[in-house]
């Protein structure tokens, strides 16, 4: 069936007009002001000279104008392209480079960053507010662009094991084929109020705009996460669902320890999670003081994001299986499977692989990369996972070498390749660690030329010109030599071991 983007907004200015839609600090918008806002961004963008599969990068804190730029730009026929304002600058400019945007869009806030890496390049920047400040102008998409379920709607950047990241191509009928598992998987609804907290440029959080739209619900925007501005929104607006990485409801719990007040949540119906493994003892404590219902979620960017959620029957508090990452979503198909593709026996651990209408058309512009991931009509994920006999899945790592720090991804090799980039490194290899905080934390065992002067700080200082601020060790170990398991390659499980053997 052929879906666009152009369907939700429509569909909830037309049952939904005058309710509440957007509430982002003192702005408040209904359904036809939010419609308003992304018509005028669409025209705004075409005024500036942006056509049809222009790629329009947003870099900026979450905000009202950001979610009207995730309906505005798609339903013009625009590609949308977040950017992780928490890439270092080299990172973010080989994004630019990658997708070759027309115009980034920005806040204030980020104005001057991005004037200074589109420097050298045609795109240009453009403020939200001078967008918003325009003459009301109202473009009707479907009219217009006519876009259409097979347009692309978005590229969204993951982290690549080179150094070089892929950008994961979603259609609009990708998007609209999530929105619509969310809905069913969720039970989202007109009665739902979702407080955006999670950063906009990833689809932990975007994955809400859509199908929280398309049934009239509303949306409730913070800047990004901070404990107390949560906790003040979730009061203050009476949030019903919400989607945090474990390491927010760690800063949340010890937010709600530390403060006096005490503050009233019971609005709360569904706390989504995932983006990477929760600890037992975390779920429990969170599902205790927040009193509501939790689901895991498991997805990737690649997926748009969602392949399965804890359905709701096993959402309480000592259900038996509160760790699995549940069951596969309504409209996704997801097998684990050995190396040769054949299926695992129930227990066996194998690869996770997906498919569904949700899932990317490719990589933008890396052929390669997409045949390797996405062969035989199926997206290989890497994760490796088991599933019971009642296909609840149960992810137990993940086959390459994927850290997940504070919900980020980090890619061992695109670490180790930086840190080889100093002229005193003789060999490193980066590792996860355990992390209360961020759940697993970077370290690297590194080998230094003999005789060098080199030290942690120095390693530190290099690799914080290169690459982002969560990518950089946060520990490390000197060796005079790396343990190995046969030639040229290194052990990472003898590194490992040590560290993670207290919770083995
Ligand atoms: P991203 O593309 O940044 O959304 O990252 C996707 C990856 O996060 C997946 O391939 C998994 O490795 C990991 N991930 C997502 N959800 C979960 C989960 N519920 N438990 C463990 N890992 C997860
Ligand atoms: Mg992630």
């Amino acid at each position: 069936a052929a879906q666009d983007l152009v369907w939700p907004l429509r569909r909830a200015v037309g049952m939904y007009g005058r309710s509440v839609a957007v509430v982002d600090g003192a702005t408040r918008l209904s359904y036809e002001e939010f419609r308003s806002w992304a018509d005028r961004i669409a025209a705004g963008l075409a005024r500036r000279g942006a056509v049809r599969g222009d790629r329009i990068g947003v870099l900026g804190a979450n905000s009202a104008e950001y979610l009207a730029a995730y309906f505005g730009v798609p339903a013009a026929g625009f590609v949308l392209v977040p950017l992780n304002a928490r890439l270092a600058d080299v990172e973010l400019a080989s994004v630019i480079d990658d997708c070759e945007p027309a115009v980034v869009l920005v806040d204030e806030a980020h104005r001057t960053r991005a004037e200074s890496l589109c420097e050298s390049t045609p795109a240009v920047v453009v403020d939200f507010g001078h967008l918003l400040d325009d003459p009301i102008e109202r473009v009707d998409p479907a009219a217009g662009a006519d876009v259409g379920s097979d347009a692309l709607a978005a590229i969204f950047y993951t982290g690549g094991t080179t150094g070089r990241a892929k950008g994961a191509m979603l259609t609009h009928g990708n998007l609209a084929a999530n929105a619509q598992h969310m809905i069913a998987g969720l039970g989202y609804s007109a009665d739902d109020v979702y407080l955006h907290c999670s950063p906009m440029f990833h689809l932990g959080d975007g994955m809400s705009a859509h199908p929280m739209t398309w049934v009239g619900g509303r949306h409730v925007v913070v800047p990004r996460f901070d404990p107390a501005a949560v906790v003040q929104a979730i009061e203050a607006e009476g949030v019903t669902c919400t989607f945090l990485v474990p390491t927010m409801l760690t800063l949340l719990l010890e937010y709600l320890d530390r403060t006096d007040s005490n503050p009233d949540l019971s609005s709360l119906r569904l706390v989504v999670h995932g983006g990477a493994p929760i600890a037992p003892t975390l779920l429990n404590r969170a599902m205790e003081r927040l009193g509501c219902s939790f689901t895991q979620s498991y997805g990737m960017t690649e997926a748009g994001p969602i392949l399965s959620f804890l359905p709701g029957e096993d959402r309480l508090l000592g259900s038996r299986v509160l760790r699995s990452a549940g069951r596969p979503v309504v409209g996704v198909e997801v097998r684990v499977v050995r190396p040769d593709g054949t299926d695992c026996e129930v227990g066996e651990t194998g690869e996770i692989v997906g498919r569904g209408p949700n899932f990317a058309r490719g990589y933008w512009r890396q052929p390669e990369v997409t045949r390797e991931r996405f062969r035989g009509g199926w997206y290989w994920s890497g994760d490796l996972a088991y599933r019971d006999e009642d296909h609840y899945l149960y992810i137990v790592g993940r086959a390459g070498d994927t850290i997940i720090s504070g919900g980020e991804n980090v890619y061992a090799t695109e670490v180790e390749a930086v840190l080889a980039q100093h002229p005193d490194l003789v060999e490193a290899a980066v590792i996860a660690v355990p992390s209360s905080q961020w759940g697993e934390q970077v370290h690297a065992a590194v080998v230094i030329r003999p005789g060098s002067a080199t030290t942690e700080s120095d390693l530190d200082r290099h690799c914080r010109a290169l690459i982002a601020g969560y990518k950089i060790p946060r520990s490390y170990e000197f060796h005079t030599q790396l343990p190995r398991t046969g030639p040229g390659k290194i052990d990472k499980l003898a590194l490992r071991r040590p560290h993670w053997a207290m919770l083995e």
